[in-house]
C-alpha cells in the first residue's frame, strides 16, 4: 500500500475512534513559550520529551538546522505571530548536534539536482538574477555558533520587543540532553 494510502487508512480509524480527544486543546500556547528548532527525525518525539512540553504547551517552529535565513522571512514571522498574536513570552532556539545542516556542501546538493533533471540553464538564471544558490544553501559549521548567531538575530530584531527573553540550547539527539547556550533572562535589551 503506497505511504499516503496508508496514513488515510489509519486517520480514518484514528477519527472514528476519536483518538484526538486526549490531545484537545487550544492555539494559545499554556507556557507561553515559541521554540525554533530542527526539523531532524530524531527530535520529532524527543525534542518534546525533553522540554517537557506537550500539545497545547507551546509553539514549534521547524527548519532545516533551527536557522534564521532572512530578517524578514517566515521564521521570524512566525515568531512574531506567537509572540504578538498568540501570547508567547518567551523564545527557546534549539539546536542539535550532528545536524545534517552542520555538513552541507552547496556543490554537492547542486550536483544532486541536476542529476534529477534540473538543468545547468535553470541554475544560471537564478544565478545570473541575483540568486547566491551557493550561499543559501550552506550550512553552519558549528552548532553552538550558530545557535548564538540566531538568539542574537532574534534578540536584536526591530520588531521584537525588548522584554522578551531568547534563550539558545543545544540538544544531543541521541540523550535529549539539553546545553544551555545563552541564558535570556540575562540578555534582555
Ligand atoms: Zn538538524
Amino acid at each position: 500500500m503506497a505511504l499516503l494510502d496508508q496514513i488515510l487508512e489509519h486517520n480514518q480509524k484514528f477519527v472514528e475512534n476519536k483518538e484526538y480527544e486526549k490531545y484537545r486543546t487550544d492555539k494559545f500556547p499554556q507556557k507561553k513559550l515559541v521554540v525554533l528548532s530542527c526539523m531532524d527525525t530524531r527530535l520529532v518525539e524527543l525534542l518534546p520529551k525533553a522540554l517537557n512540553v506537550k500539545n497545547g504547551d507551546v509553539k514549534i517552529v521547524k527548519n532545516a538546522g533551527a536557522v534564521i535565513a532572512h530578517p524578514f522571512g517566515s521564521i521570524i514571522r512566525s515568531l512574531i505571530v506567537a509572540v504578538y498574536e498568540l501570547g508567547a513570552d518567551e523564545v527557546i532556539v534549539v539546536g542539535h548536534h550532528d545536524c545534517g545542516m552542520s555538513g552541507m556542501d552547496p556543490e554537492r546538493t547542486l550536483n544532486k539536482m541536476k542529476e534529477r533533471g534540473i538543468t545547468d540553464e535553470v541554475i544560471q538564471t537564478l544565478e545570473n538574477s541575483g540568486t547566491d544558490l551557493h550561499k543559501w544553501l550552506e550550512g553552519f559549521k558549528d552548532v553552538t555558533e550558530s545557535v548564538a548567531h540566531n538568539v542574537s538575530l532574534i534578540k536584536n530584531h526591530p520588531l521584537i520587543a525588548g522584554d522578551i527573553p531568547i534563550h539558545g540550547m543545544v540538544i544531543d539527539p541521541a540523550t535529549g540532553k539539553l546545553d544551555l547556550i545563552v541564558n535570556g533572562y540575562e540578555n534582555q535589551k
